[in-house]
């Protein structure tokens, strides 16, 4: 008697537990966590958020794991950036797009005007939407459109996050613009590894300087850091930045080139680019880390 007793609580405590399972809410995969961020924004504990690359990850050159892959299956919704930004996970968006699943590309609500072009090819954007903080809220609105479509219960909750979310980025734009103010015109420079900073510059009145291009999948040669170490020499410019997600060889190689002619170039410190702050601090969230990379430019070049 007193063992059926006992197996009839182990079943009550089984069932009690399974009820109260965590993986009952709905699962959304995003790519960078710049996306898991906004999502999390958003959809606050109505949904468990998952960003399959972490700090220091770099999305062009990023390939599916077989973890991932089955994150992946595994998702009621997937988001990712676009534009070709995860160069080698096409073929595994559209391949999942095939399972009934609400897969976006964030991107795709922007307007194509206001997307910078790529020289060479008109058909190809910039992919670095995220540091134009007006074009990072249509992106942002594309994930509650989608969210609240597939999740209708939750849709004037999710508009709400939306509304306050909204207001901390213009706060946010606003500050940044104010901090850019405070570098001398002909100091208002910004050169680093890859060219992630085009919007950036776009929005916030600063030059940008790459010196790898668009996707660190190029290649820079030795013409690209004469050029980089002669704008730098000509220009009196004093610092360049690295990128967490990027190696700092190339930098090195042109501080190296300036003092060659006579120029003490220093790093200015370290950007989020592509990839964000370790989970859990400041700079692991997209107001911390625009606030981090902002702040940084600023103190080593004003
Ligand atoms: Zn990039």
């Amino acid at each position: 008697m007193k063992k059926v007793v006992i197996f009839f609580a182990a079943i009550l405590i089984l069932v009690g537990c399974s009820t109260k399972k965590e993986n009952d809410k709905p699962v959304v995969v995003t790519t960078i966590s710049q996306i898991a961020d906004a999502v999390s924004v958003i959809a606050g504990d109505r949904v468990e958020v998952k960003a399959l690359m972490g700090p220091g990850v770099d999305p062009h050159l990023y390939k599916a794991t077989q973890g991932d892959l089955s994150k992946l299956e595994s998702a009621d919704v997937i988001f990712y950036s676009g534009l070709h930004l995860e160069g080698k996970m096409l073929d595994v968006f559209e391949k999942m797009q095939e399972n009934d699943k609400t897969v976006k590309a964030i991107s795709e609500s922007i307007e194509e005007e206001k997307l910078l072009g790529i020289e060479m090819d008109a058909k190809l954007y910039d992919p670095h939407v995220w540091f134009d903080i007006d074009i990072w809220k249509t992106a942002v609105h594309q994930i509650t459109d989608t969210l609240s479509e597939k999740y209708p219960e939750y849709k004037n909750e999710f508009s709400e996050n939306e509304a306050i979310y909204f207001k901390e980025l213009d706060d946010l734009s606003t500050y940044a613009k104010q901090r850019i103010d405070e570098i001398p015109l002909n100091q208002r420079v910004l050169v680093t590894a890859h060219d992630a900073f085009n919007y950036f510059g776009r929005s916030l009145n600063i030059e940008v300087r790459g010196l790898q291009g668009l996707s660190t999948e190029s290649e820079y040669g030795l013409k690209d850091v004469r050029d980089v170490v002669d704008f730098l020499v000509g220009n009196n410019i004093k610092a360049v930045f690295i990128e967490s997600s990027v190696s700092d060889k190339a930098m090195k190689a042109v501080i190296d080139g300036a003092k060659e002619k006579g120029q003490n170039v220093k790093i200015g410190g370290e950007l989020y680019s592509d990839a964000m702050g370790k989970e859990g601090t400041e700079q692991g969230t997209y107001i911390g880390m625009y606030k981090h990379n902002v702040d940084t430019i600023v103190n080593s070049l004003k």
